[in-house]
């Protein structure tokens, strides 16, 4: 097939059994791999749907400067969705996610911002809006309030997952703004109400009730429960220390040939964990959003090493 623009490429990732693994309870777990995705992640789905939907309802034209707080994919989604309209973008970023993040949005036409890491994403979020009052014809989509953030996901991520797997039993999804994991719980528990749903978060973030602090896992964590959630849509929540998600990012590499980001390695833990609760032979979901290559600076396969997490 001959495709006319990268925006194309967006979606219909593959969904991979991971069969190099033991898996507890003779589950079977099938991993969502979302680096397929042409700017390499789950976000390259969110900026194209803001993006079309703001131009679909008028509130942004050709002109408007594209202004959002971002630790990285986001950002990447969102500048390779706006460059089919050669629109304009800025982001905030705080200082301290990886760089490969930040060349990638840079290479695709993005200006960025850097805001202290001590302020973490409420600082950049806070700068952004005061960005976007300065700017006439600005817009700030704010993936983290925004609820078209989960209907993308209740659109895409969600009928691709049933439709490759409609047996499927169980969801897995790591949690930072929420979108990808409620928009695509939401879309499957409408499909069959008995599938069970997780939600997955690294140790230092909050919806376990445990107290904030900084994590080395990328990409997932939350200091507030998301608006986008509630009890309805899930049925589970785990919380994975640093130490496993980079221990299963090691593993996926050695055992299964699979170059993912460390939010990755928290859900493929997280999946284990379920499998154990879960019914014999039960099928799980999981989502991996991201590959390690926007990590190699980070040293994500030398992670007890260093001393920066
Ligand atoms: N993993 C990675 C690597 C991410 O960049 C993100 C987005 N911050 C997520 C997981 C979580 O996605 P969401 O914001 O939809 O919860």
């Amino acid at each position: 097939m001959i495709y006319r623009s990268a925006q194309q490429l967006i979606g219909q990732t593959p969904l991979l059994e991971i069969s190099a693994f033991p898996i507890p309870n003779q589950c079977r777990i099938f991993a969502k791999l979302e680096m397929f995705n042409p700017g390499g992640s789950v976000k390259d789905r969110l900026g194209e749907y803001l993006i079309e939907t703001a131009f679909a309802k008028g509130e942004i034209n050709k002109e408007t400067v594209i202004i959002e707080p971002t630790a990285g994919n986001t950002g990447i989604g969102l500048a390779l969705a706006a460059q089919k309209y050669r629109l304009k973008t800025i982001f905030i970023v705080p200082s301290g996610f990886s760089q490969e993040k930040k060349d990638l949005m840079k290479a695709l036409g993005a200006v960025i911002i850097e805001s202290p890491s001590s302020q973490g994403m409420k600082g950049a979020i806070e700068r952004a809006h005061a960005l976007n009052e300065e700017m006439p014809n600005s817009y700030l989509p704010l993936q983290f309030e925004n609820p078209r953030n989960p209907e993308t996901y209740y659109h895409s991520l969600g009928p691709e997952i049933y439709q490759d797997l409609p047996e499927i039993t169980a969801f897995v999804a790591g949690a930072g703004s929420g979108g990808t994991f409620a928009g695509t719980a939401q879309y499957l528990k409408e499909k069959n109400e008995a599938i069970q749903t997780a939600v997955v978060e690294p140790s230092g973030s909050i919806l376990n009730g445990g107290l904030p602090h900084a994590h080395a896992t990328e990409g997932i964590g939350v200091e507030n429960v998301p608006p986008f959630f509630s009890n309805e849509i899930i049925d589970h929540i785990f919380t994975i220390p640093d130490e496993a998600a980079f221990y299963y990012v090691k593993q996926l590499a050695q055992k299964c040939a699979l170059l993912v980001g460390s939010s990755s390695g928290a859900a493929f833990a997280a999946s284990l964990e379920l499998a154990k609760e879960l019914p014999e032979k039960s099928r799980i979901a999981v989502v991996f959003p991201d590959s390690s290559e926007r990590y190699l600076s980070k040293k994500i396969y030398d992670w007890s090493n260093n001393n920066e997490f």
